[in-house]
């Protein structure tokens, strides 16, 4: 006789959802949302900065011109005449698209997991940034798809250990499904990936016939405005592309969307079908809207100089408060700062404390499958105020050094 609620559930779960386990980052929200606690932790965009009453009146446009279409069921590729846009957006960043080999999502998650769906049975291998995106090594572990890193540097992606990790993966008759790579002020580590490397990347993918799903969510959030060649403008017919509206219009519309070539297209649109029918028809034409009557480009300026102005005043502490044995990557855009700790600080171990000192970062570990990056931690810039973020900074730095020195106490070396 089963006595719990638990027991009567936990012989029945599929196999693949055995090792799911919640992210650090949502283990933490109860804790890092009070009041007292500064978060560096989340990455939440500052949609404060939005107009508001311009999103107001696109609003009533849309009801007041086409609000019975716009309430009803949609196509599963998505609003032909949103896609129209998207493409420009795309343009707008220099990535080559038609509205045909655009499908539309909800937001650039449900693309990523949408291709684990397609690429990924379980134990097939996909390569990723060491360190890479939670959302995306939590997509592809739903799939039992086992990640392999590449590591990453200040340039990004390191083509030699990828070039390595793809002749010793062979040596052993193995063969990723792709390449998960996010080439533009990266989550977590902040970084960009040269446009040197970006050529060099495009010759290995082409030599050893690898596949790519490129993710670019921060590549408009440039503090300089500086483009860089998308991998779908390298090498279009390997390249499965991952956009999203959340970082330059807003997460709550929960608009993504993938670009690829026409087979793999119409496999995704089959998924998408069978997953949710179609994408909310009513934020399509909102954002369609959007793009056709609003300044969306100074949009988008407004909250690049936010970040800005708030990366900024993370460095300028970074410099200030934390122990200079620390090392952290210095962005030219987006959302994140990459704190490389010395030896013998644990960032999950630490967690807690900073806790009661009352600051929140993610631990680096949260962004490895398997292992690692107990050694980092990342941290946003991108909710908090200028001033919040320094006291934040301030406090953790404080909290840094205290057991820099006892570490270095119990070892002997000096600090
Ligand atoms: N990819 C990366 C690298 C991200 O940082 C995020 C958001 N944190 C996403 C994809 C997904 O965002 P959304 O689903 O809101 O488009």
């Amino acid at each position: 006789m089963r006595t719990t609620r638990t027991e009567l559930y936990v012989d029945r779960y599929a196999e693949r959802t055995r090792g799911m386990t919640a992210s650090e980052i949502r283990a933490l929200f109860a804790v890092a949302t009070r009041p007292e606690v500064v978060s560096l932790a989340g990455g939440m965009p500052y949609t404060a900065a939005l107009d508001h009453a311009a999103v107001a009146a696109v609003t009533q446009e849309v009801l007041r011109t086409a609000g019975s279409d716009a309430l009803q069921y949609g196509g599963g590729q998505g609003l032909a005449t949103l896609r129209e846009r998207l493409v420009e957006v795309m343009a707008a960043e220099g990535v080559p698209a038609t509205p045909d080999e655009v499908v539309v999502t909800t937001g650039g998650q449900q693309a990523l997991d949408l291709v684990a769906k397609l690429f990924c049975d379980a134990g097939d291998l996909v390569l990723a940034e060491g360190p890479s995106y939670v959302g995306a090594l939590g997509a592809f572990a739903t799939y039992q798809a086992e990640v392999v890193h590449v590591p990453l540097d200040d340039d990004g992606l390191e083509p030699d250990a990828l070039e390595a990790t793809l002749e010793r993966l062979a040596s052993g008759g193995r063969r990723p499904k792709f390449l998960y790579t996010i080439p533009n002020h990266q989550n977590p580590a902040g970084c960009s990936l040269s446009g040197r490397r970006r050529e060099d990347l495009a010759e290995i993918i082409e030599r050893h016939d690898l596949l790519v799903v490129e993710d670019n969510p921060y590549g408009l959030l440039d503090f300089k405005g500086e483009l860089r060649p998308a991998l779908r403008s390298l090498v279009p017919d390997r390249v499965i592309y991952v956009g999203t509206l959340s970082k330059i219009l807003s997460p709550g519309l929960r608009i993504g969307w993938l670009v690829a070539p026409e087979p793999v297209r119409d496999k995704l649109v089959l998924l998408k079908e069978a997953a949710d029918l179609c994408q909310s028809n009513f934020t399509q034409f909102v954002a369609e809207r959007w793009f056709a009557t609003q300044p969306w480009l100074q949009q988008v300026e407004t909250f690049r100089e936010v970040y800005r102005e708030r990366c900024d005043a993370m460095l300028a502490e970074l410099d200030a408060s934390f122990p200079p044995s620390c090392h952290w990557t210095v962005p030219t855009g987006g959302f994140f700062v990459w704190v490389r700790l010395p030896n013998g600080l644990d960032s999950r171990e630490l967690l807690a404390k900073a806790l009661s000192e009352r600051v929140a970062y993610v631990p680096g570990t949260a962004f490895y499958a398997g292992g690692g990056g107990a050694d980092a931690l990342r941290l946003s810039f991108c909710y908090p105020p200028a001033e919040r973020i320094r006291e934040g900074v301030r406090r953790l730095g404080e909290l840094l050094t205290d057991e820099l020195e006892l570490v270095n106490a119990v070892y002997g070396r000096r600090a």
